[in-house]
């Protein structure tokens, strides 16, 4: 028995306390069976740490695939005004942006459900359809929410290499078998940006059994350029088995609001909407969404300017002798001379924040975003610093 009242004590003597309290309980214990399996999310450093930690007045993050852009002020406008009704709940059904987006992209309403940010759309696919006897394919190295949303459903993951950067549908149908349930596919590929070809995906399509379900993932759908690459929205009522995710945080810059989409067969959004939260988007990223829709010509401009910036950035690299994979989304994976981690700890004092690929296992290459010229330059810059460095080192090392 706690002898002090709790207000007695300063609070953060509570928790030694607690620990000392023979009815404590051993949470770990009682916490759901595989949970200490799941790999908790490794999200891009934020600015702000950065710098705090090496007191820098900028930082340029090229981590996570966001837009460097600034947003169209009447997005930034819809959003100041809808803060006018925030005491009010959302729309659960965000039936405007619905039904806006259901002219837009030709399909009826019903085919759309969004999730707070596609990376719920995920989960609430696998929640809907997982049992635990079942399993999802997934590529390796991939996006990695696809495997925590089929492990966190109770399902097992079974992962498929990519095959010279890409994803290989025909190894991928190899690993087919009774327990499979979905088959997650991204276009463009994170972390290597190449895409899935119609022909392949339409192959794969005729070839996979029925009652799978196909997740395909377009996130950097608006950066390609590629004529070849197939898109979800041409099969859905051809093949309800074919599920498209979408999400405003990359082309249209949203990232911070949480907001993206499933696109599928109403059937298939009907059992999905099953487990949807009832006010799974907020009020804030449903205007802006809506508006962003209108805003036709930044995302035009982001994705000109980017396509532009990865041209520049990919020569600049194969110029200093790095590979770069030719990428159709917003960043570039490119095989480096040094270690990814050391790469990452010697640019960050410089004021850069690039994802390690040994995140990944590939502790020879990163994952870098394409930022403006101007970060472009920066980066760059800081790149060529610190590869002098590590030769500097190399060097002295050897002198010992
Ligand atoms: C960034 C990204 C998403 C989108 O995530 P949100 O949750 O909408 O921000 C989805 N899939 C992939 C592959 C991504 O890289």
């Amino acid at each position: 028995m706690l002898t002090l009242k709790l207000n007695e004590i300063p609070r953060k003597m509570h928790f030694m306390q607690y620990k000392g309290n023979p009815h404590a309980i051993d949470v770990r214990k009682i916490a759901k069976t595989g949970i200490f399996e799941l790999c908790a999310y490794v999200p891009g450093k934020p600015i702000q740490e950065v710098k705090e930690e090496y007191g820098l007045e900028e930082v340029i993050k090229l981590a996570s695939n966001e837009c460097p852009l600034p947003l169209p002020e009447k997005v930034i406008q819809s959003i100041h005004e809808e803060t006018k009704n925030l005491s009010r709940y959302p729309d659960g059904h965000c039936r405007k942006l619905r039904s806006r987006l259901s002219n837009q992209l030709g399909i009826p309403p019903e085919c759309i459900l969004f999730g707070n940010g596609a990376e719920e759309c995920v989960r609430l696919i696998s929640q809907a359809f997982l049992n635990r006897s079942d399993t999802g394919l997934s590529p390796s190295p991939i996006y990695d929410a696809y495997d925590t949303a089929v492990k966190m459903a109770g399902a097992d993951v079974v992962t498929i290499s990519l095959k010279d950067y890409r994803i290989d549908l025909d190894t991928t149908l190899q690993h087919v078998d009774n327990r499979t349930k979905i088959v997650w596919l991204c276009s463009p590929v994170n972390p290597t940006g190449t895409i899935i070809t119609r022909k392949a995906f339409e192959s794969f399509l005729e070839q996979l059994p029925e009652g799978i379900l196909v997740v395909f993932d377009e996130a950097y759908l608006e950066f390609v350029s590629s004529k070849e690459a197939a898109h979800a929205l041409d099969y859905l009522f051809a093949d309800a088995r074919v599920i498209g995710l979408r999400t405003f945080s990359k082309a249209f810059g949203l990232a911070g609001l949480r907001i993206g989409y499933i696109v599928a067969h109403p059937s298939v959004t009907e059992v999905i909407s099953m487990v949807k939260l009832p006010f799974n988007v907020n009020a804030l990223a449903q205007v802006a969404a809506l508006m962003s829709l209108d805003e036709t010509e930044f995302v035009k401009n982001y994705v000109r300017i980017n396509a532009k910036e990865r041209g520049f950035l990919h020569e600049k690299l194969e110029k200093r002798g790095m590979f770069v994979v030719p990428s159709e989304a917003n960043f570039l994976f490119v095989e480096i001379p040094i270690d990814s981690d050391d790469l990452f700890r010697r640019l960050m004092p410089r004021g850069i924040i690039v994802r390690p690929g040994s995140i990944w296992g590939l502790d020879r290459f990163i994952r870098l975003t394409i930022g403006t010229r101007e970060q472009n330059l920066k980066f760059l810059s800081a790149l060529d610093q610190v590869l002098a460095e590590t030769k500097m080192t190399a060097v002295l090392d050897k002198g010992k």
